[in-house]
């Protein structure tokens, strides 16, 4: 087994491109090393990517913020603009683990490890983030929900690197939140969880939303149909019934130990329902 730590993502790519065997890119490691630790997979070529140039840096843009690959999530909970402008991403982030996690762990590898149940994955749908990919054949830009295919698999092809998240610029009156049901107060893996972004017209009525649904289906849910209950409305008690109704009717769930499919359903609606009042609040609405 090989182990390089490149100082660019043209080496990385060109070495990645170059080696015949399995290949990991390594990032915090919460999930690669546990892997790898439990034999599940053997690389024959693991790409730290943490000393790459800009990769580490959460960079404040006219744009929006572009939070680098290897941006422990801790970093992001520590940023105070990035905390203001997207509190749902950031308290997402800082659920995943424990403090020590978040001291290594970050929200690409979070997405690319592709876990239906992934915290950091809903709150970015909901957000409309984008991933920058480089590889190969160059570069592209994706919204995080096409990333993650299903359960361990992605859309990303062999040699491609995430490089950054990219957060837009936010409107005023803008504002989301991230919940998740787990059965333990801490460190544990979503039974099911929402999120919900929100902006707001001058008369705090609900002018866009997104809300995506975690641990759901196979793969992060935007209920679009969601969205449109909302848009319109001051979430009055009426419509964030039928918000909760439309997500517990879009949840395709599996049915475990940890939670049936009834179960799942009905949170997933509660959850919704909460996390929309919670980002109305913090957009300013009344
Ligand atoms: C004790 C413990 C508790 C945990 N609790 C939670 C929790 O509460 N919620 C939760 O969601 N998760 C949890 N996890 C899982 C894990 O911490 C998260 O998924 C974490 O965000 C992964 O980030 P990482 O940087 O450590 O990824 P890594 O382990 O470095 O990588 C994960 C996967 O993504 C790929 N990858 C990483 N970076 C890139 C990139 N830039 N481009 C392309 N592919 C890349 C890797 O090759 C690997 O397949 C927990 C893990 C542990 C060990």
């Amino acid at each position: 087994m090989q182990y390089i730590r490149p100082l660019s993502i043209e080496d990385a790519v060109g070495v990645i491109s170059n080696t015949a065997g399995t290949v990991a890119i390594l990032a915090g490691g919460s999930d690669l090393l546990v892997r790898m630790m439990g034999g599940f997979v053997e690389p024959d070529l693991i790409v730290d990517i943490k000393a790459i140039e800009g990769l580490s840096e959460i960079r404040e843009t006219s744009e929006g913020f572009k939070v680098g690959a290897a941006v422990p999530c801790a970093l992001l909970g520590e940023n105070a603009a990035l905390r203001k402008a997207w509190p749902g991403v950031v308290e997402a982030a800082n659920l995943i683990g424990s403090k020590q996690v978040q001291g290594r762990c970050t929200i690409v590898g979070n997405l690319c490890n592709a876990s239906p149940a992934a915290d950091s994955v809903p709150a970015l749908v909901s957000a409309g983030a984008k991933a920058m990919i480089t590889g190969p054949k160059g570069d592209r830009t994706l919204p995080v929900e096409s990333i993650p295919t299903g359960p361990g698999k992605t859309s990303l092809t062999k040699g491609e690197i995430v490089q950054a998240i990219l957060l837009e610029k936010r409107p005023a009156h803008s504002g989301d939140a991230y919940l998740r049901f787990i059965p333990r107060t801490e460190m544990d893996i979503a039974v099911v969880s929402a999120a919900v972004n929100l902006t707001l017209d001058q008369q705090g009525v609900v002018a866009s939303a997104r809300v995506a649904l975690g641990a759901a289906a196979p793969t992060v849910l935007l209920v679009e149909e969601a969205a449109k209950v909302v848009v319109g409305s001051k979430l009055d008690d009426a419509t964030l019934d039928t918000l909760a109704a439309v997500c517990s009717d879009a949840c395709r769930p599996i049915d475990d130990k940890r939670g049936t499919i009834a179960f799942r359903r009905k949170v997933a609606g509660v959850l919704a329902k909460r996390a929309a009042a919670i980002a109305y609040a913090r957009a300013g609405g009344k």
